[in-house]
């Protein structure tokens, strides 16, 4: 049986209506989706805007807290499945590595206790200023982190009161629609609305605009490439936009060297460097850069020379009349094994990343390349370093990391560098509480300010004022 829009407003009216009861009902409205899977764009809005009503006039926080909690315990136990269906549906990066991504974002995304309460009294009254829902949010994501995102963005969303229409990366839409109906179902197992998290099954650049022109779209939230962020940031909506990066290293003539490789080499072959933040070139101060090197090799990264190096840089950034230097799709998140092999390079011991040396305009260290074929520059001083990490990173503002232990050039680097991410003396995943201390996000939202996103960046500020001194204890 199918419901028209008509029936479930009338359903809501009546789920309204007994808000005064204890006993919470399973509000589950009925809807043309499977689990929050919807055919056509209209649906998908309209389902999940009648579950972002229940939501905020039918749950309280404590029921809000609860749904939260039983997500992440039921994402907790499906991590590995989650982690080993994306590795399979889009082939790139590295299976263990999801895992830890994902549960990275289950037990680190803030929930609705991050949501603070301002309050002023004076002579005049009293004022309550709160973190209130956005409404219906429309979130666009990557095929890097497809489900990783989605759990982040639905864990966020939800608990400011919003509900969400994902339009998820095409390479990645099997594994997307598993997860989302895997959550809708726990929430609703526990008693939560249907339908807070919707997508549909066949996203496209064209189901895009139709979200963000919907009228119930208060939000778009775009994870991705430059022109996905700037086609939102169009839409009229407010948008926020969480963009490419380019993260240059620094490791100057002070680093501890071998902390420096150990940490460069896990984080720029984690997942086979296609995380946004990971590190994608490094700056080395000359005097240390061999020894660098060194122990680069002796963490297990292979060094490219002569004519493997050319053979490779050919073969992973070909050059086309007209177009210039472009990233061969085809190793995007591969292993740098197979990329040896496909160059007919033998190795004897199985690396996980392959490095290089090369001049600081060369195209590897300028484009965002996403493999684990890490370039490394020498540089003459800190000073160059700087300059040159400044042009790579391409005022992205997204993330930096330097090796050093002379405060005056990690500061110098840091304000150069106004990147939403900066680490010293350590990888960048540490960045997203991946290693680090603060929570997690896979929403780095540079290009539009809110940096590393939770709970609040998905709310608006709303104040509550009683006038006349009403309430004052004092
Ligand atoms: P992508 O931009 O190709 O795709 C991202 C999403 O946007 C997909 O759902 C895609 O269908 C959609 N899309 C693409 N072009 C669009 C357009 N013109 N209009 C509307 N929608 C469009 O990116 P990807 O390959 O999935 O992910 C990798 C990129 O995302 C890298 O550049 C990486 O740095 C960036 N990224 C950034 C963050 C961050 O938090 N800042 C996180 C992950 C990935």
């Amino acid at each position: 049986m199918e419901f028209t829009a008509n029936d479930i407003t009338l359903i809501v009216q009546e789920v309204i209506k007994s808000m005064g009861s204890k006993e919470v009902s399973t509000p589950e409205v009925k809807s043309k989706g499977n689990y929050g899977a919807f055919e056509k764009v209209e649906d998908a809005v309209e389902a999940a805007d009648v579950a972002q009503k229940l939501l905020v006039r039918k749950y309280s926080m404590d029921q809000r807290k609860r749904l939260i909690n039983a997500l992440r315990v039921e994402l907790r136990k499906n991590a590995d499945l989650l982690a080993r269906k994306v590795y399979e549906e889009t082939k790139l990066g590295i299976y263990a590595d999801k895992i830890e991504k994902h549960l990275a974002v289950i037990d680190h995304t803030p929930g609705p206790e991050f949501l603070t309460t301002d309050a002023v009294t004076g002579d005049y009254g009293l004022m309550v200023e709160e973190y209130a829902p956005f409404g219906v949010i429309g979130a666009i994501t990557p095929v890097t982190n497809p489900t990783e995102t989605i759990i982040n963005n639905a864990i966020s969303m939800i608990s400011g009161g919003n509900t969400v229409v994902f339009n998820v990366h095409p390479s990645a839409k099997k594994t997307c629609e598993f997860c989302i109906q895997l959550m809708n179902r726990t929430i609703i197992e526990n008693k939560g609305p249907a339908n807070l998290l919707t997508m549909v099954l066949n996203p496209t650049l064209d189901t895009v605009a139709q979200i963000s022109n919907h009228p119930k779209i208060r939000m778009m939230v775009g994870t991705g490439g430059t022109a996905m962020v700037n086609a939102l940031l169009k839409s009229g909506k407010k948008t926020i936009g969480a963009g490419a990066g380019n993260p240059p290293v620094i490791v100057d003539e002070t680093a501890n060297l071998k902390k420096a490789a150990q940490e460069i080499h896990y984080g720029a072959s984690f997942d086979n460097n296609i995380l946004c933040l990971a590190e994608k070139e490094a700056f080395v101060v000359e005097e240390v850069a061999s020894a660098f090197i060194g122990y680069m090799k002796e963490e297990g990264a292979y060094l490219l020379e002569g004519q493997e190096k050319e053979k490779v840089l050919q073969m992973i950034l070909p050059f086309k009349e007209g177009y210039g230097y472009q990233v061969n799709k085809e190793f995007i998140g591969k292993d740098a094994s197979l990329i040896l092999e496909k160059a007919g390079i033998q190795y004897s011991r199985k690396p996980k990343l392959l490095i290089c040396e090369v001049k600081k305009d060369h195209p590897l260290v300028l484009k965002e390349q996403m493999m684990p074929v890490f370039p490394i520059v020498r540089v003459k001083s800190i000073e160059e370093a700087i300059e040159a990490a400044v042009i790579a990173e391409n005022g992205n503002r997204h993330t930096a990391s330097i090796f050093s232990r002379d405060v005056d050039h990690m500061t110098m680097f840091a304000k150069a560098i106004e990147t939403t991410i900066f680490v010293k003396n350590g990888n960048t995943l540490r960045g997203v509480g991946i290693g680090g201390e603060g929570y997690a996000t896979m929403t780095i939202a540079g290009p539009t300010g809110e940096g590393i996103t939770n709970v609040r960046s998905f709310t608006r500020r709303r104040r509550c004022m009683l006038a006349d001194g009403g309430l004052r204890i004092v």
